[in-house]
C-alpha cells in the first residue's frame, strides 16, 4: 500500500542534461520528432529510427541523476513500501540514484523487446545492431520505447497506484500527454511541481486555473529547486 504516488516526467531529468521532443521545435539532430516518435515512422523506415534510439540510448551513459533524483530514492528509504513512482522519462537516472519501486510508463531506451513475442531484454547502453530475441530467435526486435499511435501497458499501474495513494505528487510533468488532475481530484493531497505553469488552455480553461482549482500545493521551480520544499510537504502530510 502506497501512501506516496508520485507521477513524473521530463522536467526531473531535464537538469541532468537529458533533452526532450517537447523543447526540440520538432527536429531532434535532424530527426523529425513525429517520424521517431510514432508508429508510421516506424513503419516507413525502421533502420533510420533505430539509429536514433541508438543516439539516445549513447547519450545517457554519462548523464548523473540530480538532486531530486537522489531526493526521491531517499524517500523510498525514509517512508519503505510507502511510495510508488511512475514516470513517463525513458532514462535510468532514478534507478542510478538507487531507486527501485520505479515504473517506467513509456518504457526505457536499455531495453530491446522482441515484436514476435513481446519477450524484453536489457541491452544497456550498445547499439541495436542485428540483434535477435533470445526467447525465439526472431529478427523483428524494436527499441523499447511507447511511440505514438500504440497502446502503453503500463498505464494500469497508474489507476492502481491511486487507489492506495494519500499524497499524489505530479512532478516535472506538463500533463499534456497524461492529464494530472483527475489524480489530484482523487487524492487527499496533492502536489503539482514543474518549472512553469504551463499557458495552454485546456477544455476546461486555463491550464493554471485548471491546475490551481485542484491541487493542494504548488511549487513551481526547477526539480533541483523544488526538493526542500518538497520534502517539507510530505513530512508534514506524512505526520498528520
Ligand atoms: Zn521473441
Amino acid at each position: 500500500m502506497s501512501k506516496i504516488f508520485i507521477l513524473s516526467g521530463a522536467g526531473l531529468s531535464a537538469e541532468s542534461g537529458i533533452s526532450t521532443f517537447r523543447d526540440s521545435d520538432g527536429l531532434w539532430e535532424n530527426f523529425d520528432v513525429m517520424e521517431v516518435c510514432s508508429t508510421q515512422g516506424w513503419a516507413k523506415d525502421r533502420d533510420k529510427i533505430t539509429n536514433f534510439y541508438n543516439a539516445r540510448r549513447a547519450d545517457l551513459e554519462d548523464k548523473e541523476p540530480n538532486k531530486m533524483h537522489h531526493y526521491l530514492a531517499s524517500l523510498e528509504e525514509k517512508y519503505p513500501n510507502e511510495v510508488i513512482h511512475l514516470t513517463q522519462n525513458v532514462d535510468n537516472l532514478c534507478e542510478k540514484a538507487g531507486s527501485k519501486n520505479l515504473v517506467h510508463l513509456h518504457g526505457t531506451l536499455l531495453d530491446l523487446r522482441c515484436e514476435a513475442c513481446g519477450f524484453v531484454w536489457e541491452i544497456g547502453y550498445a547499439p541495436q545492431n542485428d540483434d535477435f530475441c533470445y526467447k525465439c530467435q526472431s529478427h523483428n526486435v524494436r527499441h523499447n520505447v511507447v511511440m505514438f499511435g500504440e497502446s502503453a501497458p503500463n498505464y494500469r499501474h497508474l489507476y492502481n497506484s491511486l487507489d492506495a495513494c494519500e499524497i499524489f505528487i505530479a512532478l516535472g510533468t506538463s500533463g499534456q500527454v497524461i492529464d494530472v488532475v483527475p489524480f489530484a481530484k482523487e487524492a487527499e493531497q496533492s502536489i503539482y511541481v514543474n518549472i512553469k505553469r504551463e499557458e495552454y488552455v485546456t477544455m476546461f480553461g486555463s491550464f493554471e486555473e485548471y491546475i490551481d482549482t485542484y491541487f493542494t500545493d504548488k511549487v513551481i521551480a526547477p526539480a533541483t529547486q523544488a526538493v526542500d520544499e518538497l520534502d517539507a510537504l510530505i513530512a508534514k502530510y506524512m505526520k498528520s
